[in-house]
């Protein structure tokens, strides 16, 4: 049985770890949409052109290493703001969604036009601060917070500023803010929702 929950949110939010907990939980497949332009942004860094790098992507690209730099999350916002490597990069991201045992997926446009009929949309936020800081604590790099919050607020403006496919909830979805929210207590908002959807 098909059953697709749509994750979407901007950087840092608590996407990846909400839709990792639902996928173990639910026994659900996950797609990490962000490394679908992460690894077409780091094919463009070595020279390629950004809508030959989409085209050329292979499911085993996204476990290459390095794809969780700054360096590389600045190129994936760019390529992600070219209409052509988005259309590349749909059929991928559908198939995937309607695989047998179910799948999660996150990103920024999964409810609003990858799986506009997903049967659980989630759109996960918190404040840029709070975002900033998580990012920080993992980053363990020597950067400093004004720096990742300045690199936050960017892809922010961005992702929602773009004219193709742009960051926003679907008008069905479900708003889980988690500024003020522990892990635990995120998942677990998340996991009722889904609980509630599925079929009895
Ligand atoms: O989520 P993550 O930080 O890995 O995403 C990297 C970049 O890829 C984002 O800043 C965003 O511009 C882009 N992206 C997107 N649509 C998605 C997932 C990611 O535009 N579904």
């Amino acid at each position: 049985m098909a059953f697709t929950v749509a994750i979407d949110g901007p950087a840092a939010a608590g996407k990846g770890t909400i839709a990792r907990e639902i996928a173990a939980r639910f026994g659900f497949a996950y797609l990490d949409t962000g490394l679908l332009y992460r690894a077409t942004g780091r094919r463009v860094l070595d020279g390629m052109a950004p809508l030959a790098a989409a085209q050329a992507l292979r499911p085993e690209d996204l476990d290459a290493p390095g794809l969780r730099t700054a360096e590389v999350a600045e190129a994936a916002s760019h390529v992600a703001s070219d209409s052509e490597v988005r259309r590349a990069l749909v059929e991928f991201q559908r198939r995937f969604a309607r695989r047998d045992e179910g799948a999660v997926l996150d990103g920024r446009d999964i409810g609003t036009v990858i799986c506009p009929a997903a049967e659980v949309k989630l759109f996960v936020t918190a404040s840029p601060e709070v975002r900033a800081h998580r990012r920080h604590r993992e980053l363990d790099d020597g950067t400093s917070y004004e720096a990742v919050l300045e690199d936050v607020r960017r892809r922010d403006e961005r992702d929602m500023g773009r004219v193709d496919a742009p960051l926003r909830p679907a008008d069905d979805a479900h708003h889980i803010d988690t500024t003020d929210l522990t892990i635990d207590q995120a998942v677990a908002r998340s996991a009722a929702v889904v609980e509630a959807a599925l079929p009895h």
